[in-house]
């Protein structure tokens, strides 16, 4: 126990280093930049709106969330093979636990929180450091502190029974990849269902307030041809300035969430536009879709784990010791298929813009709203091209300004 400790404590010192070097070289290099203002006007030429250049300060930006974005694969990459390294899984197995349940929830609690230490360096530098040196959050140490451990917590619990049923059913079942699958369908299937509450619960959403802006966004959603339209708000001045808004759930659950900062800093035919495109992925069933997809690879996943372990380790080899290999062929299954989930999800982006263009006859307030998320978000103009297909579920910046003109363009002819 002692000796795993120590080789934690010795691996986070040293990513911890690591990450702090890399975070002063670049807030050095950028100090200019970083001190600079974003301001960006919407330029509009022969009926069309120009693409802005890319603003010193977001260029500075997104140079540290390449840092922390490839930091990051390097880490989940690597962390199920230090697990095993230094003598995770021994660690369990000397305990002896008499119930295998019982050894597959403590093997998650440890591994859980052994991810969690780990990672800690990144998020501290990425949320919470940059977050600050770039303005775009106002937490401070301890409010982010309460907030990395609570929302981690909150998903351990939640995920520890799903996780020791499947670790039992993996040693003793043959099919374990297949009943795993629909344990893991199902989940999400109810997790679609229940999140708006439990979102409502943990950020305190309250109902949008009454007045001409709601009634507004309402008539909207009737043309849309959507009953009863549900929206939120979620308090989020205290701590960001950044812009957002969302649709979750499914059926009856099924609600439009805005920052309130999106509904303080937007004019009113923004927010409209915004909400148009929320009411694009309602209308287009975007959940269940992007559902039915996870679901697949899911399932994929699964089977491939399978084959991959039969084929390169042993025919027999369900037991605890194989887990860390698991895990890291899991990682890195993730990683090859997310490009597939991220297409998908642009892909849908696009639909909801093309819807909220359509209905509110509006292309030039799609286009103008991207070149507002540049200052309040720091959103940049483009994007390399891994980061794109390995983490973009939105298109980029230009992508729909560009959109956003075809629109316009049809329009006119
Ligand atoms: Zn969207």
């Amino acid at each position: 126990m002692k000796k795993f400790l120590l080789k934690t404590f010795l691996a986070f010192s040293l990513i911890f280093i690591f990450l702090f070097s890399m975070t002063m070289v670049l807030e050095n290099k950028n100090k200019k930049a970083l001190q600079s203002k974003v301001k960006v006007e919407c330029e509009i030429r022969d009926g069309e709106i120009i693409i802005p250049q890319t603003p010193d300060k977001v260029a500075a930006n997104y140079e540290f969330t390449k840092l922390y974005f490839y930091s990051g694969i390097v880490l989940s990459l690597i962390l199920p093979i230090l697990f095993y390294i230094y003598g995770g899984i021994g660690l369990i197995k000397r305990w002896n636990f008499r119930f295998k349940i019982v050894e597959g929830g403590i093997l998650f609690i440890v591994y859980y929180l052994f991810n969690m230490i780990l990672m800690f360096p990144k998020s501290l530098f990425s949320s919470f450091y940059r977050g600050r040196l770039v303005g775009l959050s106002n937490l401070g140490f301890l409010d982010f502190l309460k907030d990395y451990i609570v929302s981690d917590s909150i998903d351990l619990l939640i995920s520890l029974p799903i996780v020791a049923i499947i670790y039992v059913i993996f040693l003793k079942r043959k099919s374990w990849y297949f009943l795993s699958a629909v344990i893991l369908i199902s989940v999400s299937l109810i997790g679609n269902y229940i999140y708006p509450y439990f979102d409502e619960a943990q950020n305190d959403l309250v109902p949008m307030e009454e007045g001409e802006l709601k009634s507004k966004i309402i008539d909207l959603s009737k043309e849309a041809g959507i009953e009863n339209l549900d929206i939120k708000v979620i308090p989020k001045s205290g701590e960001t300035n950044s812009m957002n808004a969302y649709m979750t759930g499914i059926n009856n659950s099924r609600r439009i969430v805005f920052w309130d900062t999106t509904l303080n800093g937007l004019s009113e035919k923004e927010v409209l536009s915004v909400a148009a495109h929320e009411m694009g992925h309602y209308k287009l069933n975007h959940i269940q879709k992007s559902t039915i997809i996870s679901s697949l690879l899911t399932l994929m996943t699964l089977m491939l784990v399978h084959n991959l372990m039969r084929r390169f380790s042993t025919k027999d080899y369900r037991k605890i010791e194989k887990v860390p290999y698991i895990l890291f062929i899991l990682n890195v299954i993730g990683l090859l298929f997310s490009p597939i989930e991220t297409a998908y999800s642009r892909k849908m982006e696009v639909e909801a813009d093309t819807f909220a263009m359509e209905i509110t006859n509006d292309g030039y307030t799609n286009g103008a709203l991207e070149i507002k998320f540049i200052e309040s978000n720091l959103t940049p103009v483009d994007v390399d091209p891994v980061i794109k297909w390995l983490a973009y579920d939105h298109p980029t910046c230009r992508e729909r300004i560009e959109l956003s003109n075809e629109f316009i363009k049809k329009k006119c002819e």
